[in-house]
């Protein structure tokens, strides 16, 4: 990585600004996982140690006018009332953060009424020696997101009046160029943190200069989302192994019966070009020979395994099977460096779990013959935290958005606004 990182700066009395990815989930003001609140303690700690004169974290939390649409509407179905005022508080304001990161850094975190302002203003002056402040989450403020770069400008202006230098280590928003991501770096020393650091060494590492041989293993739900990563890994890879959802277009674009598995129709084009290209340019890309199929779409479903040439018209793929596991696992444990991402079946339902699971000790097994493997955010790193094998590969992203537009080969404006190295 040729970006600046925290070791480049001194950061002794200066007023120092970090963008962290506190963007943890929430349920009625209760943190469910703060993975990647921890994730970003080496680089607080770091920069704490060095006795700025302040530190000052912002990130945003949940999407708060999306969130609320959401909240309503499923209150509005279920014919509940909705508290717009208490749903925010408990699902999008940074108190139980500031509090959490307090105890997690043994340390009072004061909490700022909102990330700009004069209010905010008045506090930030307001700092003693060595204090942190959290700011209120930043997605409150329009400017944040605004596509017109003078509003987002003037957010980032006043986010970087209150500091000397700023730290972006919210790997996960990097794929947003937000003014607290990226516009921010245009009007202060910019810098890596140690999570943004890592995160873009392990994805670097393997999309441009991978280990051999390289095997990607792509899932989830739909090829829509995932024809870049597609497209973009299967110039580097030994194999590619596609499995989840995904993998009923790609069989119904080769005219096979698919019943009622998870289909998108308007993407049958896209999946045979995929298999076009693949063949073309002799890639190895592996599909599942067998799913297991269910009557319903339910973990209570009656289930079987059969072979792809044979789903019945009345049942639906949920996961991959067993002769799928094998050739699928076979290729991981020979392989030297393994990126995953997207679960093999719908893995919330334990019944179809069994896929996912199996990739996951897969991995965890290549990982202990010496291969560098690299978990996806998002719900990749949901499985493989459920399958008890996230401290068994070598890194779980933090960022789901982000990791997917990396390894498509697209650039990350929150990275790119950082000040090169020389
Ligand atoms: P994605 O966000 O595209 O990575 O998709 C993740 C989702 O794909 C998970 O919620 C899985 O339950 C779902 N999924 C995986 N396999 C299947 C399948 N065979 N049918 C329906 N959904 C699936």
């Amino acid at each position: 990585m040729n970006k600046k990182t925290v070791r480049d700066i001194d950061f002794k009395n200066k007023r120092v600004i970090v963008r962290v990815d506190f963007n943890v989930p929430m349920k009625n003001g209760v943190i469910q996982d703060d993975i990647r609140m921890r994730a970003a303690l080496p680089t607080i700690n770091y920069v704490l140690e060095q006795q700025p004169k302040y530190l000052i974290l912002m990130s945003h939390l949940g999407d708060p006018k999306k969130d609320v649409q959401k909240a309503k509407e499923k209150a509005e179905k279920d014919g509940k009332p909705f508290d717009e005022v208490k749903f925010i508080e408990g699902k999008c304001k940074m108190k139980p953060i500031a509090e959490h990161l307090a105890k997690l850094l043994n340390k009072p975190v004061k909490l700022a009424p909102a990330a700009i302002g004069a209010e905010t203003k008045t506090v930030v002056e307001s700092l003693g020696s060595g204090e942190v402040l959290m700011l209120e989450n930043t997605r409150f403020h329009k400017q944040e997101t605004s596509k017109d770069a003078v509003d987002r400008e003037a957010m980032a202006k006043e986010l970087a009046s209150y500091a000397d230098v700023f730290v972006n280590d919210a790997f996960g928003s990097a794929h947003r160029a937000h003014a607290s991501t990226e516009t921010v770096a245009k009007f202060l020393p910019a810098v890596a943190g140690f999570l943004m650091e890592k995160e873009l060494a392990y994805l670097g590492k393997a999309v441009s200069n991978p280990t051999k041989p390289f095997v990607a293993i792509i899932g989830g739900a739909k090829i829509g989302g995932k024809i870049d990563v597609i497209q973009n890994l299967m110039n580097k890879v030994d194999a590619l192994l596609i499995g989840g959802g995904m993998m009923f277009t790609f069989y119904k674009a080769q005219g096979l019966e698919i019943g009622k598995s998870l289909l998108e129709a308007d993407k049958l084009d896209v999946a045979q070009k995929i298999l076009d290209d693949a063949k073309a340019k002799n890639i190895r890309l592996l599909l599942p020979t067998d799913t297991v199929v269910g009557d319903k779409f339910d973990n209570a479903a009656s289930t079987n395994v059969v072979s792809v040439r044979a789903i019945p018209s009345d049942h639906l793929g949920l996961d991959i099977g067993p002769e799928t596991i094998k050739l699928f696992s076979e290729e991981i444990r020979k392989a030297k460096t393994v990126v995953w991402n997207g679960p093999m079946g719908v893995f919330e339902m334990p019944n179809f779990a069994k896929g996912t699971n199996a990739i996951a000790q897969a991995l965890a097994d290549a990982t202990k013959s010496g291969a560098v493997t690299i978990v996806g955010g998002g719900d990749s790193a949901s499985a493989i935290a459920q399958a008890g094998l996230d401290t068994s590969v070598s890194h779980v992203s933090t960022g789901g958005g982000a990791s997917l537009e990396f390894l498509e080969g697209k650039v990350l404006p929150g990275v790119a606004a950082l000040n090169d190295k020389n």
